[in-house]
């Protein structure tokens, strides 16, 4: 991995906070923040000081950039064996809203211009360990180039049970048929009493971090998540954050953090969800805390649009991916859309004043979107070019997605911090036109709406 450029605090010495100061004096002198100062990222009172120190540390990590991956995600069954409670997705079979995708419709998604997929579903009672396999191989068939994301730790164990063979041979095979990466689902709050209390028939903090140790002596890159805003504490959710640098530190094999923001759905669980405050500050702990994560994701789905792009500036560097349908958070009424276009998560980056890169599963960096012309008021041009001017009065920021492919450049996401577009735009290659009009028109005949706010809009 390159390594980041310094930090740059010049910015930070007017914070008002004095444990946000302490914070800065730290980062200024290169000691590795505590358990304390992630405590005081949470519980500070200066949202806008607690932005500017995550931020600082972003973008010593990756300079102006902001990450996205075309993607689908795909959730073959929501039948599972366990009942966690804050779960709204999963079912048992033969309920109403139980479902089985069958091999045809799952690879109908996965037949478009898309980079990653990411699979994850609930524990089947009867499916056996040689159906996932084949689901692999059958992705990897239907589009050879795609990179494919799957199975959280948590399904890892379950096909090690059904198949009655060590977690090694799980992952062994798993790689034979195609798997690229793991998500970083099936977290949830590193803590006994979380644990005992919302999902004590899964696995516990220690299974699910010594899962990613053996992906990790195997090459597997993982993600990790940790599920916020139920009724984990504010000391739990620092924990879960120094476990997960523990590991990191042994092993490198994290490639981004992701903090889920609890959807009520139907658990009544908790009376309101964590607010967009609780959200930006939980990125800027992340960020903050995890020194050795190359990336912290806002995950649009659950925080929304809005705070997705406005974390941004809070220490996130990346939005996950366009999806095309999500179902779990759905399930829990999340109020998001089920995906998005390439288009909107341009607009939504740039309006957080990042560069948009477009890259893989594995963070290797595909395409360059440079910031748009600046627009020019139709009075400022002749009667004839007010035509074709129309696209980029209507809306500057999503007229321009012409790209700069960095695909003959072998460059991943961490390499770029130093380089600035300008430069990164003279070594790729020019892409004329629209480049990401091809996957957003194949994702058009996809739902966007929510279910609940489609019925609630139906019957207005
Ligand atoms: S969270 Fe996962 S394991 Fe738990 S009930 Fe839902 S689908 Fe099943």
């Amino acid at each position: 991995m390159g390594s980041p450029v310094s930090i740059d605090t010049s910015g930070l010495r007017n914070l008002t906070d004095p444990a946000l100061k302490r914070i800065v004096a730290k980062l200024e002198t290169g000691e590795r923040l505590d358990r304390d100062d992630g405590l005081a990222v949470l519980t500070s009172q200066d949202l806008i000081g607690v932005g500017r120190l995550a931020n600082a540390v972003k973008e010593m990590r990756s300079g102006p950039y902001a990450f996205f991956v075309l993607n689908r995600q795909i959730n073959p069954t929501n039948i599972c064996v366990i009942s966690c409670k804050f779960c709204d997705f999963a079912a048992k079979a033969g309920d109403d809203d139980a479902y089985e995708m069958t091999m045809s419709e799952i690879l109908e998604k996965v037949r478009e211009p898309i980079h990653e997929v990411h699979l994850v579903g609930g524990l089947h009672p009867t499916w056996p360990f040689e159906y996932y396999e084949e689901m692999l191989r059958a992705i990897r068939r239907a589009n050879p180039a795609v990179q494919i994301k799957a199975f959280t730790a948590v399904e890892i164990e379950f096909f090690s049970k059904i198949a009655k063979i060590p977690v090694e041979d799980v992952l062994n095979r798993l790689v034979s048929a195609g798997l690229d990466t793991m998500p970083g689902g099936g977290a949830e709050v590193f803590s006994d009493r979380v644990h005992d209390e919302l999902y004590r028939e899964k696995m516990g903090a220690e299974q699910w971090l010594e899962i990613h140790r053996v992906a990790h002596s195997k090459g597997i890159r993982t993600n990790a998540t940790l599920l916020y805003g139920h009724i984990e504490t504010h000391e739990e959710r620092v924990e879960h954050l120094m476990l997960l640098r523990n590991l990191q530190d042994e092993t490198g094999g994290f490639l981004s953090f992701i903090p889920l923001e609890f959807q009520l759905g139907y658990t009544n669980l908790v009376v309101r969800q964590a607010s967009a405050l609780d959200g930006l500050k939980t990125i800027a702990a992340s960020r903050l805390l995890l020194d050795n994560f190359p990336h912290i994701k806002a995950y649009w789905v659950m925080l929304g649009e809005e705070t997705a792009s406005m974390a941004l500036q809070w220490g996130a560097d990346d939005l996950d991916g366009t999806i095309g349908e999500e179902k779990i958070a759905h399930a829990a009424l999340a109020s998001s859309p089920l995906g998005m276009t390439a288009h909107k998560m341009l607009k939504l980056m740039r309006e957080a004043g990042r560069v948009p890169v477009q890259r893989d599963a594995r963070y290797r960096a595909l395409t360059l979107f440079p910031p748009p012309p600046a627009p020019t008021h139709w009075s400022q041009r002749g009667a004839r070019d007010v035509t074709a001017m129309i696209p980029s009065k209507i809306d500057p920021m999503i007229a321009d997605t012409g790209g700069v492919s960095l695909e003959n450049e072998e460059l991943y996401s961490w390499d770029l911090a130093g380089i600035s577009p300008e430069e990164l735009a003279a070594r790729g290659t020019l892409l004329h036109g629209d480049t990401l009009a091809s996957y957003d028109a194949a994702g058009a005949s996809l739902p966007t709406v929510p279910p609940a706010l489609a019925e609630s809009e139906a019957s207005r």
